[in-house]
């Protein structure tokens, strides 16, 4: 079986990173043993890794380089804003918890999109949040090996996305 569309495809890979400025370094690790299931075809994974894995059967290796344009786009200084302390707080006192460096937020903008920010900092002028994904201007280095590769089932090609290693998983 290959990987193509409406596949369920397991990876195994390591990501190595390179902000332009620092060299490459290591980011992810996913384990053979572990490794990483997803539906081809439906825009879960960038293009360009779908490209490489596309035709591979069971074993086989890839690597592909993506450039950051191709991957998680260019760091956009725009999107580190500053939110007032007082907008987290009408969710109630255990969003308070929430604001240390590091969490990261799921929160909407203006337009009603979906977006997560990471706190970088949190002073007298408020919660500083950056809407960088996390490797934005990052080239990207993947090295892995095809784990697996099933049929997806109906219900995963409906949903677009993969309901873990058997197909079985409810939500
Ligand atoms: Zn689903």
């Amino acid at each position: 079986m290959k990987a193509e569309k409406d596949k369920v495809v397991a990876v195994a890979y390591t990501l190595k990173v390179d902000d332009g400025e620092s060299g490459q370094e290591l980011f992810e690790t996913v384990s053979e043993e572990s490794p990483f299931y997803f539906l081809f075809g439906h825009q879960n994974v960038l293009p360009k890794f779908e490209e490489a894995l596309a035709g591979k059967e069971v074993g086989e290796t890839f690597s592909v380089f993506i450039d950051f344009e191709n991957g998680y786009g260019d760091y956009d200084d725009s999107k580190k804003v500053i939110i007032p302390k007082a907008n987290f707080k009408e969710e109630g006192k255990k969003n308070r918890d929430l604001l240390k460096v590091g969490s990261v937020i799921p929160m909407q903008d203006d337009k009603g999109n979906q977006m997560r920010g990471e706190i970088t900092k949190v002073d007298y002028l408020g919660v500083h949040m950056d809407f960088n994904p996390p490797l934005a201007g990052y080239d990207l280095y993947f090295e892995g090996k095809v784990m697996a590769i099933r049929e997806a089932e109906q219900v995963e090609i409906e949903h677009g996305h993969v309901h873990g290693p058997d197909g079985h998983h409810h939500h």
